[in-house]
């Protein structure tokens, strides 16, 4: 049944005019319609907004049969067949919202060869009647959305994606098509092996998104750096502000709803019409804030979100990659900006000593982790690093905070050493543990009543840090934390040492810090005055 793709691609065109309103593919999206519409099977990674829905619509409507959507976007499904439909493409949907009449109706279009897309629920696969009713029909391609769900060792895995393996078994003919934003190396290899399509193309597109301005603070007190950041850059515009919890949610909404932000919150506690009144609120009204945890956002079309913000540190690059990607899909400036402190390494960490899985699923969590540490301490273009990470190279960006305002690193061995060491002597001397605070306090050589309760301005490191600034402090604390030369315990965040300490205690290891640079300006600034 395959076409030779040269023939075809005048149809594709056709389409992408007629149906779409399209004047051009954009990207590879051309190359990836024709070789699908080909009978080849496709990997396709490309970023957020990059026009993936393109890449397997066309093809479905133009090759016979009806296009089988696999995506995970359950609340959406209705959306974006509601969207094909206004286009005059017929499409549809089976997932478990729908009534078992409404189910009826959907089967009885599919076997009718009435539909050009049917969208799936990826659980609806492992029921047999779905296989045996899909068997029934003619299938033009199969479209797996969201591809890396697939993957154990990434960020999104979801159970149900393992099935899919069992298309290529049932249907050795029908081209199939797998999709995603978010792919490092390791991800990508396992989409081609559990999918089998270790035989597919691949077309990668260039993951950079130019007009994000990329920027990573230290946290000081976040709220009010959200909204400077609100008021000073983006007044009355579309935006989205990811929190951790459902608690800090509803606490972030509130608090821009009192300082005269329209925003609207959104996380799986909330009840399901509210969050669909949120969502399609955002989606519809102008200049409004999402204030969510990241089960907003996947799937989401609003071409005009100007930011996204940040506060508590994303549990991985990929996830942080993709969070930021709904910024600026229409292609004009846009910020992605993340507040970041030592609570947040305090709280990811012990999120994942806590978690459910063996070993081996822990390490991999504490890696995805180190690996977005690792990115907000660099003192290179944040953006090379972000690509780098998905295997891509280029050069500084200049739109990015630390091409903007270089950091500096600087040597902080002695400054560490003067920090270890006074958690040594809490230990040694007193057989007491304190958290980050404490610590700061002793060596800047304040004497708070907490201080002079302990007796800790007896200590004889009492003060030996007093040529730095509290935030410098605090600055060092949070990088000896992320490059694991101490590390907390228990529910107080107490500081402890780790094995790689003793060698900048003995000094047979240098630690190089990251100057931030907001802070290194009034810091100066402060000296003088
Ligand atoms: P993705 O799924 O990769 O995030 P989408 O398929 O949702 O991206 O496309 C993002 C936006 O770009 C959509 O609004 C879509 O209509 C638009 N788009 C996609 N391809 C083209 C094109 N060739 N020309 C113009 N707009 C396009
Ligand atoms: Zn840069």
């Amino acid at each position: 049944t395959s076409t030779a793709p040269v023939s075809e691609g005048g149809e594709a065109a056709e389409v992408l005019h007629r149906v779409f309103g399209y004047d051009a593919f954009r990207g590879s999206q051309q190359e990836v319609v024709d070789h699908v519409i080909g009978g080849g099977d496709a990997l396709v990674l490309m970023p957020t907004g990059g026009g993936k829905s393109l890449c397997y619509q066309i093809p479905a409507l133009v090759r016979p049969g009806v296009g089988v959507v696999v995506s995970p976007l359950i609340a959406l499904m209705q959306d974006q067949v509601d969207a094909l439909r206004a286009l005059g493409v017929r499409a549809g949907f089976l997932n478990s919202s729908q009534s078992l009449d409404e189910r009826r109706l959907v089967e009885a279009e599919f076997l009718a060869g009435e539909l050009d897309l049917l969208y799936l629920a990826p659980e609806r696969l492992r029921v047999e009647a779905t296989v045996r009713l899909l068997q029934r029909g003619k299938i033009s391609l199969f479209a797996i959305d969201e591809a890396h769900c697939v993957a154990q060792w990434g960020h999104d895995f979801r159970p149900d994606y393992l099935a899919l393996s069992a298309l290529r078994e049932y249907w050795p003919e029908v081209p199939r098509i797998a999709l995603t934003a978010t792919a490092t190396a390791a991800t990508h290899a396992e989409i081609s092996s559990r999918l089998g399509l270790e035989g597919a193309r691949h077309f990668v597109a260039s993951f950079d998104r130019p007009n994000i301005q990329y920027r990573i603070a230290p946290k000081d007190e976040p709220r009010k750096q959200l909204l400077q950041l609100l008021r000073t850059e983006h007044p009355g515009e579309a935006g989205i502000v990811y929190c951790l919890s459902r608690a800090s949610v509803d606490k972030i909404a509130a608090y821009l709803v009192d300082h005269g932000v329209e925003a609207l919150p959104y996380h799986a506690g909330l009840d399901q019409r509210v969050r669909a009144e949120n969502q399609s609120r955002f989606l519809r009204e102008d200049g409004l804030v999402m204030v969510a945890t990241i089960a907003f956002g996947m799937g989401i079309d609003k071409p005009d979100v100007r930011f996204v913000a940040h506060l508590d540190l994303p549990k991985s690059v990929e996830g942080y990659y993709q969070e930021t990607g709904r910024a600026g899909r229409d292609g004009l400036p846009s910020t992605a900006w993340l507040a970041y402190g030592f609570q947040d390494v305090v709280q990811q960490r012990k999120m994942i000593e806590t978690s459910e899985g063996d070993q081996a699923h822990r390490r991999r969590l504490a890696a995805h982790v180190d690996a977005m540490l690792a990115l907000c301490e660099t003192v290179e273009c944040r953006r090379v690093q972000l690509l780098a990470y998905f295997g891509q190279k280029s050069d500084p960006c200049g739109n990015c905070d630390t091409c903007l305002t270089p950091p500096q690193s600087w040597d902080g061995t002695v400054a560490a050493q003067k920090f270890l060491s006074t958690v040594v002597r809490l230990q040694r001397e007193r057989g007491q543990k304190f958290g980050a605070t404490q610590i700061t306090d002793i060596l800047m050589g304040r004497k708070t009543a907490k201080v002079i309760q302990f007796d800790h301005d007896a200590l004889s490191v009492f003060g030996v840090g007093a040529d730095l600034t509290e935030a410098e402090w605090r600055s060092v604390a949070r990088q000896l934390l992320a490059q694991r030369l101490i590390a907390v315990e228990g529910e107080y965040g107490t500081l402890v040492l780790t094995e790689d300490s003793g060698e900048v205690l003995g000094g047979r290891r240098e630690v190089a810090l990251r100057r931030d640079p907001e802070k290194a300006v009034r810091a100066a600034k402060a000296a003088k005055a």
